[in-house]
């Protein structure tokens, strides 16, 4: 038995050894990808609930690994974020997402809303500020046409910096959103600490509507809550018209999800903000 225990043992640092390896190249690899060319963004629509209009777009990153293949940011942006890569890498995403709005500007849909998701990481960093001025000016872009999601989690990491750096944000002029709403902890505390403007509904409990008759209570009291605060409301991950009537009803103003439109490149996005009001 103890001669097993000693083979598990050794499979077990060779299985970490392995995986911390693997690890360490795709660090590497991602440490390239900028400027391989690797990195592209996609664009989902976000649509107002009663108009059927689209108000605005979120800004998703792709990896397209030379070997790998399609790597999902749930798995790239942690090791940026560890290997600070984070901060050139989003950096080029605030830079080609105001880029491409101010294109879709000039093409007529100036209500358009851009939506960028910011790492814990370049939210700490005190040049944020400044750079996101920079590119409003740059790309003449009003700076409410600019929005920042950020997620519980990543203002957790220090509370005191967040603050600060969210309300200096905020002074700039640009929207702020709590992303992934009610997957953190003390939500409640951080809406009246924070100067949030609007509050994404995650995706998990948009999945179970209308079914799940907890998240049914989890989504009106989130929906609720949000108006009382004086919120936006956005529900993420709407699959079907199912969801969105339920949603509707329990007066949520927005949605996102593959029931509106899956993330798309830039120019099949410009396609459907054409095309949308005809159909
Ligand atoms: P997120 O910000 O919560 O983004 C929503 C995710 O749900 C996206 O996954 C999107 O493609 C997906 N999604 C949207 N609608 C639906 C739907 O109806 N059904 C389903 N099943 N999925 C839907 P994605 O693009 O893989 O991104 C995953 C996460 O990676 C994002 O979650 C965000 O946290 C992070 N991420 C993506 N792009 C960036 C970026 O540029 N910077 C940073 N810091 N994080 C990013
Ligand atoms: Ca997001
Ligand atoms: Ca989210
Ligand atoms: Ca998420």
């Amino acid at each position: 038995a103890k001669s097993r225990n000693k083979n598990r043992y050794q499979f077990y640092i060779a299985t970490i050894d392995t995986e911390i390896r693997q690890r360490k190249k795709l660090e590497m690899d991602l440490h390239m990808a900028l400027e391989q060319s690797e990195l592209s963004l996609r664009f989902q629509p976000q649509v107002n609930l009663n108009s059927s209009r689209i108000i605005g777009v979120e800004t998703l990153l792709r990896w397209n690994h030379p070997d790998k293949g399609n790597i999902s940011p749930d798995t790239f942006i942690p090791i940026a974020e560890n290997s600070l890569d984070i901060i050139p890498i989003g950096d080029w995403v605030l830079e080609s997402a105001c880029s491409y709005l101010s294109a879709w500007r000039q093409s007529g849909f100036d209500d358009l809303r851009m939506a960028v998701n910011l790492s814990a990481v370049q939210l700490q960093d005190k040049s944020i500020v400044e750079r996101v001025e920079g590119l409003l000016s740059k790309y003449q872009i009003p700076a409410d046409k600019l929005e920042l999601e950020v997620t519980e989690t990543s203002i957790m990491e220090d509370i005191e910096v967040s603050c600060a750096q969210l309300n200096r944000l905020k002074e700039v002029g640009v929207i702020l959103a709590l992303d992934d709403f009610g997957t953190g902890y003390s939500s409640l505390s951080y809406l009246k600490r924070f100067p949030f403007d609007k509050i994404k509904i995650d995706k998990s409990f948009v999945d179970g509507l209308p079914d799940s008759k907890e998240n049914t209570v989890i989504v009106e009291a989130i929906i609720q809550l949000g108006k009382s605060f004086g919120l936006e409301v956005i529900a993420e991950g709407v699959e079907t018209m199912a969801q969105e009537k339920h949603l509707r009803h329990a007066g949520c103003l927005e949605g996102q999800g593959y029931f509106y439109g899956k993330p798309v490149l830039d120019d099949e996005f410009l396609d459907v903000l054409k095309n949308w009001d005809r159909d």
